[in-house]
């Protein structure tokens, strides 16, 4: 049985410990601690090296008990966004909020609570399983780079359950989107903008003209496309010479995100080329989508696992990535689970404590189903 109060008392164990991208070691030490009291090997790899960072992915191993169960990995990611500094929470109703001026970190510090609970329970409670593998990465929230430098070839494991989705609770993603960034440097003319504004050419002007006329925001049900910084110009009194602007596309198919940042990079020229300005457009592909087919192995054990939790069994497509994303793109299965959690990534984020009990109870179906029980 889950135990509710060991599960919130670790929760915030662990959303107390300060842990913004490339400074995860901190908590590195305690969940690898964690893992070895249960019996866990567990090794870091190198990520952290490659990054900046202050440690490596957490890889974690444990032998199973029943032999031809399927191999399974959970996963979580240790990074949160920023503001973490004199991280408070309010509980009231049971549910735990963030005190208004930081995150609350559940995201993903709620996935690394219910993991590390359904595991303990599985031990305690002598449950037979499959071999378990477990993966905490660094750095998920600027691009997926703990999973990035994951040497997933020597995992083991036949599917993954990546412990990082809000809600729907207990919700099964099958698709995630593909992700392009683009990046527009316009260079245009300066000139005093009083005495000869004639002979400028405004960079910033070229840019308001493109994003003027680009399909922007929400533009299907499974696609979307933003401008999201604009930086440029010197001062008030000179037309600017220069402005960047980033950008992105996202579908779940790919076609259609390659479409959009095409378009995109399409009025960025054209706009130029009105204006008499140059434009270089740099266009990155952040991270590949995917599509888990419904009766996949990943998909059918979480699905069960859901309802045997007694949770509302519920399969969607997400608008943004995970680590998911980088295991799927090497033909690795991994579909995100829904912890729970609301509003990540602001001070309003909060969680319920029935959530988070429904979601740690839902891995230990997983692991049970897994071992065929
Ligand atoms: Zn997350």
């Amino acid at each position: 049985m889950i135990n509710k109060d060991r599960l919130v008392k670790n929760f915030l164990r662990l959303a107390a410990v300060n842990s913004p991208t490339r400074h995860e070691a901190k908590i590195a030490d305690i969940l690898e601690a964690d893992l070895l009291k249960m019996g866990f090997e567990v090794c870091r790899d190198d990520a952290g090296e490659k990054i900046g960072g202050d440690t490596g992915n957490i890889i974690a191993r444990k032998k199973g008990t029943v032999p031809d169960a399927t191999p399974i990995m959970f996963s979580a990611h240790m990074d949160t966004v920023e503001p973490t500094d004199n991280w408070g929470y309010k509980l009231s109703d049971g549910v735990i909020k963030s005190n208004g001026e930081t995150i609350l970190g559940a995201d993903d510090k709620a996935g690394l609570a219910a993991i590390m609970e359904a595991l303990t329970v599985m031990e305690e409670d002598g449950i037979p399983h499959g071999c378990i593998e477990v993966v905490f990465s660094i750095a998920e929230e600027i691009g997926l780079y703990g999973a990035k430098y994951l040497d997933i070839k020597k995992l083991q494991s036949g599917c993954a359950f990546v412990y990082d989705g809000g809600l729907p609770l207990g919700g099964v993603t099958i698709s995630a989107p593909y992700h392009d960034n683009i990046k527009a440097r316009i260079y245009g003319k300066n000139a005093h903008a009083g005495i000869n504004p004639e002979e400028g050419v405004n960079a910033i002007a070229v840019a308001s003209k493109a994003i003027s006329r680009m399909k922007l925001g929400r533009l299907d049900e499974e696609t979307t496309a933003n401008i999201g910084t604009i930086t440029g110009g010197t001062a008030r009194n000179v037309v600017a010479a220069y402005c960047e602007v980033f950008g992105e596309a996202r579908s779940r198919t790919e076609s259609k995100a390659k479409a959009q940042v095409q378009h995109m990079e399409e009025e960025f020229k054209r706009a130029a080329d009105e204006m008499g300005a140059r434009v270089d457009i740099e266009i990155v592909r952040s991270y590949d989508g995917y599509k888990l087919p419904l009766d996949s192995q990943v998909v059918q054990i979480a699905v069960e696992a859901a309802g045997r939790a007694g949770i509302e069994p519920k399969t969607h497509g997400a608008g943004g990535g995970s680590d998911a994303n980088v295991l799927n793109a090497h033909g690795f299965p991994a579909t995100v689970i829904g912890v729970g959690y609301t509003n990540p990534h602001s001070v309003d984020e909060s969680l319920e404590i029935e959530d988070l009990v429904k979601s740690s109870a839902m891995a230990l179906e997983i692991i049970k189903i897994a071992s065929g029980r």
